[in-house]
């Protein structure tokens, strides 16, 4: 069969002539080479904000976001505070990857964060008292606030009825597993 050498799909192919491998080493320094200077040039930060705003409505502090990355509180402060606007990939891959686990479980969230996933069940067709049933919690409006665990518990349920099909699945990205 006639191949064409002197290439690096020629060596990614299984061809180990002279000419493929000096065609392969080059195309991996080149890559190699790509990549470093990809981690060394900063990215634009308006997607890490998002992330951190959407963490820090649903209850996380900057402090556990900051413990959770494994970074510097005083970068998360300085990217709250807008000071950033362009943050290295590492950081940026490091904060993108917390998501509302990183929440102690004893923690105190605001309410908001379940309302939308309760709206959502009451609108599907799901009892209030089934809810109440399923996750030992009974919405009281005059509290602004709920424990984490709780929560927990309205977003297990959610992601049950979002398997069946019964509610939107995409409400609960950030919860899944
Ligand atoms: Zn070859």
């Amino acid at each position: 069969m006639a191949r064409q050498h002197g290439t690096a799909n020629g060596y990614k192919r299984g061809c180990r002539c002279e000419d493929c491998r000096a065609a392969y080493r080059e195309w991996a320094r080149d890559y190699m080479r790509r990549y470093r200077q990809g981690q060394r040039t900063r990215v634009p930060a308006a997607e890490v904000h998002r992330h951190i705003a959407r963490l820090r409505e649903a209850g996380l502090t900057v402090e556990v976001i900051a413990k959770a990355a494994g970074i510097p509180p005083e970068t998360v402060h300085n990217l709250v505070r807008r000071r950033l606007r362009t943050v290295w990939p590492k950081t940026a891959d490091a904060i993108l990857g917390v998501t509302l686990d990183a929440r102690p479980r004893n923690s105190i969230i605001p309410k908001t964060a379940a309302l939308g996933l309760l709206d959502e069940l009451h609108r599907a067709g799901v009892r209030a008292e089934e809810v109440e049933c399923r996750i030992g919690w009974r919405d009281h409006s005059r509290w602004s606030c709920m424990r984490q665990t709780t929560y927990r518990k309205v977003a297990l349920l959610y992601l049950a009825c979002a398997r069946q099909g019964l509610v939107p699945a995409d409400l609960l990205d950030e919860v899944a597993s």
